[in-house]
């Protein structure tokens, strides 16, 4: 049985893409700048944005941090997108969420530049995902996928089941697996009888933001289980899977240590990949 060390499989991406980043550098002789624009002054936000402003800076990307007030207006934020969208010395821009309640996500995604959106937002993204097209993929799902290829877990007709259906997370989560060629069944808060179907499953990945929702007993003995929860209960980060479920997994990805560092450097592969389009489309 393997219990997934996201922290040093995330060590690992971070040291390849640094060094295929910087062999990009020195024969274009281009920095490489992301964008973080965070629309609010939450402490646990600015936790976030400083840990993704650290993994970017030290692979040698210039990170340039854009905090705005939480009555920020939303034709301001709508503004500062745009221009970020057309500033040529910007190749990447990260919307960090929550947002104020009265900012919809949809709205900012609306003008984002889809060759900047390092999460893969954009509904061109999505909708390229969705046809089986090369997209930017969400950073999260993105680790799932490759926690799986990098364990080798056999995916081409395996039967996988996708507890959550969010567009940043469970969905596009589906659609790699189907990508995959594996026989891909979505749950949604919806769904009857979740651990009859999560029990047919070679591999489960979790994203619904309820603690201990995926119980030991509707886990395949053998089957991969990806956890993306990341609840805090009783001051403790735990995720969606009962723990106890590792015992009878194949793979495990423990929260926290799992899911959650790879999502990290997911993000800096996928700000390589649009650096690497700006250079391959600058004249
Ligand atoms: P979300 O937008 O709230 O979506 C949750 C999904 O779970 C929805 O599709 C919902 O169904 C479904 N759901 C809720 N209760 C359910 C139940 N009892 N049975 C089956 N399905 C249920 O959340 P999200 O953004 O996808 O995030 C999900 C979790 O992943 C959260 O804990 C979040 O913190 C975590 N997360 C982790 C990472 C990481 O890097 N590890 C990154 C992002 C998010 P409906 O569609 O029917 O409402």
């Amino acid at each position: 049985m393997t219990i997934v060390d996201g922290n040093a499989l995330a060590n690992e991406i971070r040291d390849k893409l640094t060094a295929s980043l910087s062999a990009l550098v020195v024969k274009s002789g281009i920095e490489p700048c992301a964008a973080i624009i965070q629309i609010t002054t939450d402490p646990s936000a600015s936790l976030y944005t400083r840990r993704l402003q650290r993994t970017l800076t030290s692979a040698g990307i210039a990170v340039r941090v854009i905090e705005m007030a939480d009555d920020t207006r939303v034709d301001v934020a709508v503004a500062k997108i745009r221009d970020l969208g057309e500033d040529p010395a910007v190749h990447a821009i990260q919307i960090q969420t929550p947002l104020p309640g009265h900012i919809p996500l949809a709205t900012l995604t609306e003008v984002l530049n889809p060759h900047k959106d390092v999460d893969g937002i954009h509904p061109t993204n999505a909708g390229l995902l969705a046809q089986g097209l090369p997209a930017v993929v969400p950073a999260t799902p993105l680790g799932g996928l490759h926690i799986l290829l990098h364990h080798e877990v056999p995916l081409s007709g395996a039967r996988a089941v996708v507890v959550g259906r969010s567009a940043p997370v469970g969905r596009p989560m589906a659609l790699l697996l189907l990508q995959q060629d594996a026989t891909v069944t979505v749950c949604h808060s919806r769904t009857t009888s979740l651990g009859d179907i999560i029990r047919q499953a070679d591999i489960v990945a979790v994203a619904a933001g309820r603690p201990g929702l995926v119980t030991a007993d509707m886990i395949r003995t053998g089957a991969a289980v990806i956890d993306f929860g990341t609840n805090v209960v009783g001051g403790k980060l735990v995720g969606d899977v009962d723990p106890a479920a590792a015992d009878r997994a194949g793979l495990f990805t423990p929260v926290p240590g799992g899911t959650g560092p790879v999502t990290n450097a997911m993000l800096l592969h996928n700000v390589l990949a649009l650096y690497k389009h700006f250079l391959e489309e600058a004249p």
